[in-house]
């Protein structure tokens, strides 16, 4: 679509419009489970995903119990890897080489953070990309940057899938997104520049960011600040994709202020129940990928 069009479609509707990632994800994952339940009866082993976690962070423990049953879910096995947060690095350098080599492990996962004296680099790069379900090691990062992706970062991926479920054009769009991590930001960029929209990418040191953001036509925020996201950040019409996961007086919430946000754009994700979901559903979708290229 030229700019143009673009803009005529964006405009076309003044109604809100939620961008519902949990049922996207699980339409996802139910057609998961029916393909690993036909190759579990034409004999196949299920794919098999490690889950390496690193100590007792609690949020990690969370995003991990959530991967670990989206698996059960599909019928995807996992691998439960607990170990201390005082695991020295060679330790873990050699359960990676184990993985690697186990057929019947076909993804490897290792939560982010891990503790400061290991090495996260040396971590990652020891996970075979063709096992990189995260998209994190540097070949399949590399893959990405040159427009010919392998495994995309789970996040990044599943907030393409939700623009193209909900037929939001990219193509000519001005992105502009907030944080420029490994594992959001810079992937996001790389994704959304393949798929030709004008990408801007802001970070701590950005000037006159509330400026910068209001001319996007579609806002992607990572920025890991509750609520920082308020009405003067987004055009009147613009799509909003707040990637941000806060737990404030035990209930999520992300980094844009949706009630403030809302009245003006022309749609957005909610949290929870927006990228969130998506997440996950895009790491089972990167296993089965990984298990399909290692048949
Ligand atoms: P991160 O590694 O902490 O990166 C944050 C980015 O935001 C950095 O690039 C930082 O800039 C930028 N930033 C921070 N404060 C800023 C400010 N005041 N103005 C402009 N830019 C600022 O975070 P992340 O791992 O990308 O995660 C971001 C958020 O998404 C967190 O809330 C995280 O929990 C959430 N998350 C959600 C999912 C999901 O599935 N929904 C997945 C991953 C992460 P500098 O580079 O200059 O420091």
């Amino acid at each position: 679509l030229t700019r143009l069009q673009y803009l005529h479609r964006i405009h076309l509707s003044d109604v809100l419009q939620l961008l519902d990632g949990k049922a996207i994800a699980k339409g996802i994952l139910d057609s998961l489970r029916e393909r690993v339940a036909q190759l579990v009866r034409a004999n196949h082993p299920p794919p098999g995903l490690a889950v390496v976690l690193v100590g007792e962070d609690s949020a990690s423990q969370v995003y991990v119990r959530n991967k670990r049953r989206a698996c059960e879910q599909t019928g995807i096995r996992s691998v439960a890897h607990d170990l201390p947060a005082d695991v020295r690095e060679n330790e873990l350098l050699a359960l990676m080489d184990t993985l690697n080599e186990d057929p019947d492990i076909h993804g490897i996962l290792v939560q982010l953070p891990l503790p400061n004296h290991l090495n996260k680099s040396a971590v990652l790069e020891t996970i075979s990309p063709m096992k990189d379900v995260d998209g994190l090691h540097p070949e399949n990062v590399g893959r990405l940057t040159r427009g010919e992706p392998r495994f995309v970062p789970c996040t990044p991926a599943g907030i393409l899938e939700i623009l193209h479920f909900y037929q939001i054009p990219v193509e000519g769009a001005d992105v502009v997104i907030i944080g420029r991590s490994e594992i959001v930001g810079k992937p996001l960029a790389q994704l959304m520049i393949m798929h030709n929209a004008t990408v801007t990418v802001c970070h701590s040191r950005t000037k006159n960011l509330a400026q910068v953001a209001a001319g996007a036509d579609i806002l992607m925020v990572a920025m890991g600040k509750h609520h920082f996201v308020g009405a003067d950040f987004v055009k009147p019409g613009a799509v909003v994709i707040d990637v941000g996961i806060h737990r404030v007086n035990d209930k999520l919430s992300g980094d844009v202020d949706f009630n403030a946000v809302s009245p003006k754009v022309r749609a957005i994700t909610p949290v929870p129940g927006g990228v969130g979901p998506m997440t996950i559903a895009m790491l089972m979708s990167n296993l089965a990928l990984a298990a399909k290229m290692q048949s």
